[in-house]
């Protein structure tokens, strides 16, 4: 009786174990991701990548930020929406001599209708083609007013889908055939260079922050060679959706100083190096 119990017991416990080698995502779930992940190196030895991200063409990245981040010596991605470049034309042309990138971020915005704001624009009333019109008709403002072609794309509210339950569609494969990356928003980690999806890479919030917190996912994002993409709207004083001037200035000097070893970068750089440095080690 006792010996049966314990096989009993054994058996149980070597059949877990069977299971959790089988079907949990262990460190050795995908060997080669691990290797690659390993073999995968940021240029000139640094520990990690930043880049800096701003959405919407509000007016205060143009009033504030091009003066403080042209004091810093510092380029970010500035996503811009369509219809709303005319409003600041002289300072996003500024922008795009100061060195820094230009995204599309759609012509008007879509995001769920769960937003009072996207109520009559919802993304659960969009068809794929509704959005390919979205991403072309901006692509083809900014390229109009700025004279350049985007080539990187931040979803509004982070939402990658059109329609409802049954026939509701991801959009990412839109956002692929147009461009190098496709930027989130909200998402709570930095991207794994070696694995993750350029059309849908993560991005992570840095307003209404203090310097001390956005250092946190910094060193999280260094410890582990990733590329963190912050994100923010506003630049002024620190609230709501505003990245606080004191806390980004004293980023952008932790970012440039070399002790620091983060590679500060555009979107469209540091997507174009991973792309590439994929292709040479694959
Ligand atoms: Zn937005």
């Amino acid at each position: 009786m006792r010996k049966t119990m314990l096989f009993l017991v054994l058996a149980v416990f070597l059949s877990a174990m069977g299971f959790r080698s089988a079907f949990l995502p262990g460190r050795n779930a995908n060997p080669a991701n691990e290797q690659a992940t390993r073999s995968f190196q940021w240029p000139n030895g640094k520990r990690m990548a930043l880049s800096l991200s701003f959405d919407d063409g509000r007016l205060s990245q143009v009033d504030t930020g091009l003066a403080l981040l042209r004091n810093r010596g510092v380029r970010v991605t500035f996503f811009l929406l369509g219809n709303r470049i005319e409003k600041r034309l002289e300072g996003w042309r500024q922008a795009v001599a100061d060195g820094h990138e230009i995204g599309n971020h759609s012509l008007t915005h879509p995001c769920t209708g769960n937003y009072e704001f996207s109520r009559h624009n919802a993304l659960e009333d969009y068809s794929l083609s509704m959005i390919e019109k979205q991403l072309d008709s901006a692509n083809a403002q900014i390229s109009r007013l700025l004279g350049i072609k985007p080539e990187t794309f931040a979803y509004p509210c982070g939402q990658k889908f059109v329609g409802r339950g049954r026939n509701a569609k991801s959009y990412v494969p839109l956002i692929a055939k147009r461009f190098l990356v496709g930027r989130g928003y909200l998402d709570e980690a930095a991207n794994d260079p070696a694995f993750c999806d350029l059309a849908q890479t993560l991005g992570t919030p840095f307003d209404d922050m203090s310097f001390e917190q956005m250092i946190k996912p910094i060193e999280e994002a260094a410890k582990q060679g990733r590329w963190l993409i912050f994100v923010g709207h506003e630049i002024g004083e620190r609230g709501y959706q505003v990245t606080d001037t004191k806390a980004l200035e004293a980023l952008c000097d932790y970012a440039n100083d070399p002790a620091n070893s983060v590679w500060l970068g555009t979107v469209r750089e540091i997507g174009t190096y991973i792309q590439e440095h994929r292709a040479a080690i694959n």
